[in-house]
């Protein structure tokens, strides 16, 4: 039985894709024979039917990821063999940039050149980070006792004591880098990998788990069972053998993980939520750099970004400048289909999401906000889901529209009178994922990037993360931090070990 097929993307001709299940480098079809589908979302065409993972599938690849971490890549692999075999991912992903950049565009409608130029580019640099840190991260030594005892403590993959790691499940806005921002850190660090990608746009994982084996990774490492999140997500999440869920996705769906983790064997969770990042825009800032970098902070992705800058706040003085300057740049939006490289605004994900996002701008006209541009469908063929970059005004901070994460192109401008009220209207938010600060004092910029309360913070930028900074959520964003240093440590725990070298037992005591 072959477990490929073959979809035909506009740019690199038809492309065969893996549409099983990947355990111990191999395909199989789901236990069950069920298949779910997935689609294109700027044709709403079904583009293909792919295997899906039920509960047994999940404990037939945690049982192999098991198997390789006690057998070999714990063991019998070390740290720079790691790292060499990542940098051979990379350079496999890189040979392969044009293919991926085409699935990846077909299965989730973003622009093919932000797919080849941002996502791959992007995902590609993460790997090799991570190949370049695997052999890099040591324990310490605690020198109190030196005369009596030597402590120190050692790094160790936390999947080692119930030998497996899963990476639970990814979400659809940013398919192949949420892949790499997973797997990279968790292989480097030690632990072996069962992935869910998301059900909406799991092409390019399978084609991902084909490299991973080409590379060389040892069988039973590295693990993908696609399929949806309240079956094969849920299994994962409940899995008594699994060390550990990193999970990226809704905060309605972090809280179902981590009650499912606490009530089976309290695996360790990280998340990465979502969230409703604030832009405060003073008066001395050039309004024209600052609309340039607020309209990539929303548009970017159609909005379908975790870092949104969906609620802009400016300064009385500063306020009309920059509503029109950022409606000249919602207007002059690169939008458009998939295929066209001039395109840098693609469909939404599904007619839901779009229709999610066309109640959310009803609501907020329903409160009274005025829609100063956009708001509407755009749909060349009368298919696809697009929604033009939409910008809303006249603002009541206890809307719907800004208090909700819309995950869409809606971008929320109010006004405040002086630095205090800007911070406190910024961080009146459940979330905490990022925010920025545009100003040309240097000394308000210190002071407003302490005060907001957000994981990360742009001076006069946004948008751009970098491997090598840690990236994360305060308060409902999530828990824990993905890249960097940081990141690698997520999928390590830390032992401290004693050794005696002169104390007599204090026995009997
Ligand atoms: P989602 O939570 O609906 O789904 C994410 C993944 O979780 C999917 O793979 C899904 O199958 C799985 N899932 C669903 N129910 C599950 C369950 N009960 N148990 C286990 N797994 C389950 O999120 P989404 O709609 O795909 O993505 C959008 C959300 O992700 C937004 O809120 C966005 O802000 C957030 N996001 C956050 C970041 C970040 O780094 N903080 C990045 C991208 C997206």
């Amino acid at each position: 039985m072959s477990h490929y097929a073959s979809v035909s993307t506009p740019k690199a001709g038809s492309l065969k894709v893996p549409t099983g299940i990947f355990i111990n480098n191999e395909w199989s079809p789901s236990s069950s024979g069920e298949t779910f589908s997935t689609v294109n979302p700027a044709t709403n065409k079904p583009l293909l039917d792919i295997s899906h993972a039920t509960k047994d599938d999940v404990d037939r690849a945690v049982k192999a990821a098991r198997k390789a971490f006690e057998t070999t890549w714990a063991n019998n692999v070390t740290a720079a063999e790691r790292g060499r075999l990542l940098f051979k991912l990379a350079d496999l992903m890189e040979r392969d940039t044009d293919k991926l950049a085409a699935v990846e565009s077909l299965n989730t409608g973003k622009g093919v050149r932000m797919a080849r130029t941002v996502d791959l580019a992007d995902s590609i640099a993460c790997l090799r980070y991570y190949a370049g840190l695997a052999d890099k991260l040591h324990g310490t030594t605690i020198d109190n006792y030196a005369k009596e005892k030597f402590i120190y403590t050692i790094q160790q993959p936390i999947g080692y004591l119930s030998p497996l790691r899963a990476d639970g499940s990814i979400p659809w806005n940013y398919p192949i880098q949420m892949w790499a921002w997973k797997i990279a850190p968790a292989l480097a660090a030690g632990c072996c990998v069962v992935m869910k990608p998301s059900e909406l746009t799991p092409l390019t994982a399978l084609m991902l788990s084909d490299l991973v084996a080409e590379a060389g990774f040892p069988p039973g490492v590295f693990n993908t069972v696609p399929g949806l999140g309240a079956t094969t997500g849920d299994a994962i999440a409940r899995h008594d053998d699994i060390d550990k869920v990193a999970f990226t996705g809704s905060v309605l769906t972090g809280r179902k993980i981590s009650i499912a983790a606490a009530e089976s064997n309290l695996k360790k969770v990280t998340l990465e939520l979502g969230g409703k990042s604030p832009i405060v825009i003073f008066d001395s800032a050039d309004v024209e750099e600052a609309a340039d970098w607020a309209a990539c902070a929303i548009w970017f992705n159609s909005g379908q970004d975790c870092c949104a800058g969906s609620r802009v706040y400016v300064q009385q003085g500063a306020y009309e400048g920059f509503v029109k300057a950022l409606k000249a740049r919602a207007e002059a939006t690169a939008i458009g289909q998939p295929e066209d490289e001039k395109t840098s605004f693609g469909p939404l994900i599904s007619q839901l999401q779009r229709d999610k996002v066309l109640r959310y701008i009803d609501s907020g006209k329903a409160e009274g906000a005025t829609v100063v541009t956009g708001g509407r469908k755009w749909a060349p063929g009368g298919e696809g889901f697009w929604i033009e970059p939409t910008i809303l005004t006249d603002i009541k901070q206890d809307m719907t529209v800004i208090r909700e994460e819309i995950f869409g192109p809606v971008v929320c401008v109010s006004t405040f009178d002086d630095e205090t009220e800007g911070v406190a209207m910024a961080n009146n938010t459940t979330y905490g994922l990022a925010a920025a600060v545009f100003t040309n004092d240097t000394r308000q910029a210190t002071r407003v990037s302490r005060a907001l309360n957000a994981g990360t913070v742009w001076i006069n930028e946004y948008m751009l993360v970098d491997n090598g900074a840690p990236f994360g959520g305060f308060k409902q964003s999530g828990i824990g931090r993905e890249l960097g240093v940081n990141g690698m440590e997520t999928y390590m725990q830390v032992k401290a070990v004693h050794q005696n070298l002169t104390q007599t037992s204090p026995w009997p005591l």
